[in-house]
C-alpha cells in the first residue's frame, strides 16, 4: 500500500513531558487520518523530529521508500526552521504542509501558558513555512482542523495527485512508429519529458507487434469475441474484421506486459504487417487504464495514463479526445469531439456497438471500432504542449452535453461539449495559449487537481474557465 509520511516538528527545549504529549497526540491524529483515507493511501506516523539530524534522517527515508508517495509536515509546537533546511533539500517526494491543531476550539476556561506552549502551530507553522518559501519548495498548504471534512478532502486530493506523480515517475511509453509526418503540436522533447515527469518514451517497430498478433491462437480470439458479444451490440456481419481487432488486443496486452508499458501511441502512417488500423483493440486498452494517443502523440498518451491513475478512486470517465468540428449556432455552440476510431468506451452513454466501416485515410482494410454517444457532466480538457524551453499544460473547464440530434451516419464514438465562459472566449483562449487538438478529457478530475499536479511538477498551467478574460489571458501569456 502506498503511504504518506506524517512528520511532526518540534525541538528538544520542551522537556520529556511535552514531547511525550506531542507523540501521543500525533499518533491519534495519524490514526484518525489513516482511517479516513486508507482506501487511497496509508498515513504513517513518524517519530517527532527535534533537530537537523532527525529531519535529514526522515527526509532521506521518505525519499528512498518506494511506497512513500508524499510527506505531510506539521509543527505541533515551535520548531526552529534552520533545522529543516538540510532535510528539505534532500526530500524528493511531494510535500503537504498541514496547518492544523490537536484542538478545534480554544479551552477558554482552562487555557494557560503550558497549553499555549504545547499547541502553537499558529506560531511554529509560520516559522516552518518561511523556510519552505525561502527554499522555493513547491508544496500544498492545507489549513483547518484535521477532523473537518474539507481538510480531509484536501489531503485525499493531495494523495491522489501524489500517487499519480509517483506513477508518472515509473511510466514507460511505447511509440509504435514515430510522430505523424509534419505534425507539430504532437511532437516534443522526449529527453526533457523523462527529466521532468519520469516518462521513459521509446520507439518500437510496429512489425514486432504485428508478429505477436500473428501468433494469437483461434482460441484466444474466440475468448475475446465472447467478451465483445457480452459487452457490446454486434452491429456488423463482418466478424472477420472484428476477429482481427481481437488479435490486436491480445497482442497489445502481451506487448505492454512484456515491456512494462503503461501508455502507447501508434500512427496510421506506419502499420506494416497490419491489415487494419487498431481501433476496437485500442479503445479497450484505454478503458483498462493504458494511456493512448494517436499519430505518435506520446505526451498526450502519457498524460492520459497519469490522469487516469489520478482519477482511479473516483467516479467518472478519463481518456484521450480530439476536437473535431463545431456546431456554430449562435448562443448554443458545441464542440464535437471524437477521433478516427480511438475513443475510450469509458465515455459511453449507451451500450457501444461494434461496427466495421472504411477509413478514408491510410489505405488499409475497414477497421472494427466501438461506436457510441458520449456521457454528460462537468469535465476538464487538458493538452500538453512543448514550448521549447518548458512544457505547458492548457486546461479548460468544459461541460459535456447530450448530442442535440442523432448522427446515424457518423461511424465513430463521439462526445459533445460546451466551452467556458462562452464558445468564442473559450476557443480563442485555447488558440492564444497554443493548445492542440489532442486532449485528455476527464469528468472525474477538476481544475484544482490539475493546478496541484502542475504546481507539484513545476509545470506551466494555462487555465480557461468561467473567469477567463481574453485581455488578461494574453497579458499572462506575454502576448
Ligand atoms: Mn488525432
Amino acid at each position: 500500500m502506498q503511504k504518506l509520511y506524517f512528520i511532526t516538528g518540534s525541538q528538544d527545549l520542551y522537556g520529556e513531558e511535552t514531547l511525550r504529549q506531542v507523540a501521543e497526540d500525533t499518533k491519534k491524529m495519524t490514526a484518525f487520518l489513516d482511517e479516513k483515507l486508507r482506501d487511497v493511501v496509508n498515513i504513517v506516523w513518524q517519530p517527532t523530529v527535534l533537530n537537523s539530524e532527525g529531519i535529514v534522517e526522515v527526509c532521506r527515508r521518505a525519499s528512498n521508500d518506494e511506497e512513500c508517495v508524499g510527506v505531510i509536515t506539521w509543527m505541533h509546537t515551535f520548531s526552529p526552521a534552520k533545522m529543516w533546511i538540510k532535510g528539505l533539500q534532500l526530500l524528493t517526494k511531494p510535500l503537504l504542509h498541514l496547518h492544523t491543531q490537536v484542538n478545534e476550539k480554544l479551552p477558554y476556561d482552562a487555557i494557560d501558558m503550558d497549553f499555549m506552549n504545547l499547541n502553537q502551530a499558529a506560531h511554529g507553522d509560520r516559522e516552518y513555512a518561511f523556510i519552505c518559501a525561502r527554499l522555493g519548495i513547491k508544496r500544498e498548504v492545507v489549513v483547518g482542523y484535521y477532523q473537518h471534512e474539507d481538510v480531509i478532502a484536501k489531503i485525499r486530493q493531495f494523495a491522489e495527485v501524489a500517487k499519480a506523480i509517483a506513477f508518472s515517475k515509473e511510466l514507460k511509453v511505447g511509440m509504435f512508429g514515430s510522430n505523424m509526418r509534419e505534425v507539430a503540436v504532437t511532437d516534443g522533447d522526449r529527453v526533457e519529458s523523462q527529466i521532468r515527469y519520469g516518462w521513459e518514451v521509446n520507439y518500437y517497430g510496429i512489425g514486432d507487434l504485428a508478429e505477436l498478433a500473428g501468433q494469437v491462437t483461434e482460441e484466444e480470439t474466440d475468448a475475446k469475441m465472447a467478451a465483445y458479444e457480452a459487452e457490446y451490440d454486434m452491429n456488423t456481419d463482418n466478424l472477420a474484421a472484428v476477429r482481427e481487432q481481437a488479435k490486436y488486443e491480445v497482442a497489445l496486452e502481451r506487448f505492454v506486459a512484456e515491456h512494462g508499458i503503461g501508455a502507447f501511441t501508434d500512427t496510421f502512417q506506419d502499420l506494416h504487417g497490419f491489415s487494419q488500423l487498431p481501433g476496437l483493440a485500442v479503445q479497450r486498452m484505454m478503458a483498462k487504464g493504458f494511456g493512448f494517443a494517436a499519430e505518435g502523440d506520446y505526451k498526450t498518451a502519457a498524460l492520459n495514463a497519469v490522469l487516469f491513475e489520478m482519477a482511479k478512486h473516483r467516479k467518472g470517465a478519463t481518456g484521450f479526445m480530439e476536437d473535431y468540428t463545431y456546431d456554430l449556432t449562435p448562443g448554443s455552440e458545441l464542440v464535437l469531439a471524437a477521433h478516427m476510431l480511438e475513443v475510450s468506451p469509458v465515455f459511453a452513454d449507451n451500450k457501444p456497438k461494434v461496427e466495421v466501416h472504411p477509413l478514408g485515410i491510410g489505405g488499409k482494410n475497414p477497421p472494427a471500432r466501438l461506436v457510441f454517444d458520449g456521457t454528460q457532466g462537468d469535465a476538464v480538457a487538458v493538452c500538453m504542449t512543448d514550448m521549447g524551453d518548458r512544457f505547458r499544460l492548457v486546461a479548460a473547464e468544459i461541460e459535456l452535453v447530450k448530442q442535440p440530434q442523432p448522427m446515424p451516419n457518423l461511424p465513430v464514438a463521439r462526445v459533445m461539449w460546451k466551452l467556458k465562459p462562452d464558445f468564442k472566449t473559450g476557443a480563442a483562449a485555447w488558440l492564444y495559449a497554443g493548445g492542440g487538438h489532442h486532449t485528455v478529457v476527464s469528468t472525474a478530475l477538476t481544475m484544482e487537481d490539475l493546478r496541484l499536479f502542475a504546481k507539484l511538477t513545476d509545470t506551466e498551467l494555462v487555465v480557461i474557465d468561467e473567469e477567463t478574460k481574453l485581455d488578461e489571458l494574453q497579458r499572462q501569456l506575454g502576448i
